[in-house]
């Protein structure tokens, strides 16, 4: 097993005063309609271009997947390491019984994964916030850009769960989509099993907060066991 596929997760109040500033950690922001919401504090960090290409987060989504994003994101935040909320896991879960639904690959758009606080898309809290909300533009061979396909899509992933939500066709944007599906967690943060929580919403130089996901699948376990004893050797 390769060392990037290892996953470091950090507690982004230790990481340096751009970061923070950028990723603003467990911060509040008001939704379109007033409501609070605390933005994440755990992070994934991702050391290089070819290890977000390397990390799978399901079958048939890399992580790099989720990270695509044009001048509009805070240039830091365009430089590697590059720092993900931890629930990106689980949109990738739900992309992936999307794409099953579908019968077809399923495209995230430019801008259409995590998106910072700091990203000029970002006004009111949205899930992109959180990495819990993609953008598809694409689905197989078909561009998502039409009423019939909008429509279509928006129903199969509303049947995924009572935790979709989408955006309906229409050309308001942020209450509508005409050029996308919008696939919505809502804001969803996770704290990793193997961060040790920390109350203090300070950086702390004297002692890092991170850990190392550990694999969880019985394939990953067998593979990380095998390399361990390569290294014993
Ligand atoms: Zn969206």
């Amino acid at each position: 097993m390769s060392e990037s596929q290892q996953i470091k997760v950090v507690d982004a109040f230790d990481l340096d005063d751009e970061l923070r500033s950028l990723l603003k950690p467990g911060e509040m922001v008001r939704d379109a309609q007033g409501r609070r919401k605390r933005l994440p504090r755990y992070f994934y960090e991702i050391p290089t271009h070819d290890s977000a290409k390397q990390i799978r987060l399901a079958p048939h989504f890399g992580l790099n997947e989720f990270i695509l994003v044009d001048l509009k994101e805070a240039q830091r935040l365009q430089q590697f390491p590059r720092y993900i909320p931890c629930a990106v896991r689980l949109l990738a879960f739900f992309l992936e019984q999307f794409r099953s639904a579908a019968g077809a690959s399923v495209h995230v758009a430019v801008n259409g994964g995590y998106r910072s606080p700091s990203h000029k898309m970002s006004g009111s809290a949205s899930s992109h916030m959180w990495g819990t909300a993609a953008d598809i533009y694409r689905i197989g061979s078909n561009i998502v850009k039409t009423k019939e396909l909008i429509d279509k899509y928006n129903d199969l992933a509303e049947e995924l769960s009572d935790d979709v939500t989408i955006l309906p066709y229409g050309h308001d944007t942020g209450t509508s989509v005409d050029d996308h599906v919008h696939i919505d967690l809502g804001y969803v943060t996770v704290i990793p099993r193997e961060i040790s929580e920390d109350r203090m919403e300070v950086p702390q130089e004297s002692r890092p907060r991170f850990a190392f996901e550990e694999r969880r699948r019985r394939d990953r376990r067998a593979a990380q066991t095998a390399a361990a004893a390569a290294e014993n050797k």
